[in-house]
């Protein structure tokens, strides 16, 4: 038996990620390998902690790339943070912030949730009462800045003065937000002034996933390294790590080398282009694409002030089958977009313009096919009674 090189179709990243990522990293990718403590290699990793410096908009001495997808940082954060019997405040409206809670629970922590329904943002006087009713400190309070599962930007400022006013941490999940949204992890320029924010590569940022960037600030440091006990994983230990990342280049784990070549390049795009000419860019297609899909009759399950511009949560008209209308965008027209989670499986579209896929040619496509594919007689319509 024989096996055929593997040749990927053309696809049109259209989902709620992967997104394509630039030519230039994919090149950029193909590099021989270096070994993980070679001085070039920490040179381009030293490179890689500042320009994430600039991204995340931090003075953060601990900035770096978790090896592993989102998930991964999102494991980080909490694992390191949290601590058995510690409180901890999670807003929840969607997939990504009840994982959030999963997580936080499975470090041991008391999880209270605060909820509100998917397609909307969680008010701040739900966290403000979580606080107020909480018994003993709250360590930390964790929401997600854009819940990729609903498509809703959620607003930080409240929540990250209600917390710090009760001596708690904020982590954020910054997965999607960040290079496609307005986001500053210091407190500066009227930015959110957040403890602990943690992304991933292939969204925004545009790079293919695998590398995780994380950030804390000295207090955020400082809480973990006062420990009672060490963090119980030793691969995402945030002390460990920043041993490696930092002078001491301690070896810790092999670095994923050609993933770190990516976001190098990936970085170094986002900085050329500017991070407020590449969010006006997410903001400008996703216009683009709400122009159109209204001339086609579709509607966003957010409102317009919360929407995301990067995930745009389309409601499937009544008689439309989901299934279908996906699987032809793909086999027909190489367009991928992403289905609706849990409670929104068969009602919504998620249809993504992150990082290099957030472009005005994918968004004409798009329109394309969905005026073919929703106007062809081949849909699944209600029978008209014979
Ligand atoms: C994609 C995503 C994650 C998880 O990232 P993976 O790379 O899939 O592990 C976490 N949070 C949010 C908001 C996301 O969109």
């Amino acid at each position: 038996m024989s096996f055929e090189p593997f040749a990927p179709p053309p696809r049109i990243l259209m989902g709620p990620g992967p997104a394509a990522v630039d030519p230039r990293v994919l090149a950029a990718m193909s590099h021989a390998l270096l070994g993980h403590l070679d001085p070039v290699f920490l040179g381009a990793m030293d490179d890689v902690r500042e320009m994430l410096r600039r991204v995340f908009r931090t003075v953060n001495a601990t900035t770096l790339a978790i090896s592993g997808t989102g998930t991964a940082a999102m494991e980080a954060a909490f694992v390191n943070v949290v601590e058995p019997g510690d409180n901890v405040i999670v807003g929840v409206a969607g997939y990504f912030g009840a994982r959030m809670a999963e997580i936080a629970r499975r470090c041991g922590g008391r999880v209270t949730i605060v909820e509100t329904a998917w397609g909307t943002p969680v008010p701040a006087e739900r966290f403000q009462r979580a606080l107020a009713e909480a018994t003993g400190p709250v360590k930390a309070v964790a929401l997600v800045h854009a819940e990729t599962s609903t498509g809703v930007l959620q607003p930080l400022d409240d929540i990250v003065k209600l917390a710090h006013d009760a001596g708690a941490l904020v982590i954020l999940d910054a997965v999607t937000s960040l290079g496609g949204v307005e986001l500053s992890v210091d407190a500066v320029e009227g930015g959110a002034g957040v403890d602990v924010c943690y992304s991933g590569s292939q969204k925004c940022l545009g790079s293919p996933p695998g590398m995780a960037p994380i950030t804390l600030n000295d207090r955020a440091m400082e809480a973990i390294r006062s420990r009672r006990a060490p963090t119980p994983s030793f691969n995402l230990d945030l002390v460990l790590l920043e041993r490696y990342w930092g002078r001491e280049r301690a070896y810790h784990h092999t670095a994923p080398i050609n993933s770190l070549y990516a976001m190098h390049e990936a970085l170094r795009l986002v900085l050329e282009e500017g991070l407020q000419a590449r969010v006006a860019r997410h903001q400008r297609v996703h216009e683009q694409l709400r122009r159109g899909v209204e001339g086609l009759g579709l509607e966003f399950l957010v409102d317009a002030p919360h929407r995301l511009p990067m995930l745009n949560a389309l409601r499937i008209p009544e008689g439309i089958d989901d299934r279908t209308v996906r699987g032809r965008l793909l086999a027909e027209h190489n367009i991928e977009i992403g289905a609706g989670l849990g409670p929104l499986a068969g009602k919504i579209w998620r249809v993504g313009l992150m990082g290099y896929s957030a472009r005005e040619e994918n968004v004409a496509r798009f329109l394309t096919a969905m005026r073919i594919i929703l106007g062809a007689p081949r849909m699944s319509r209600p029978r008209r009674p014979s």
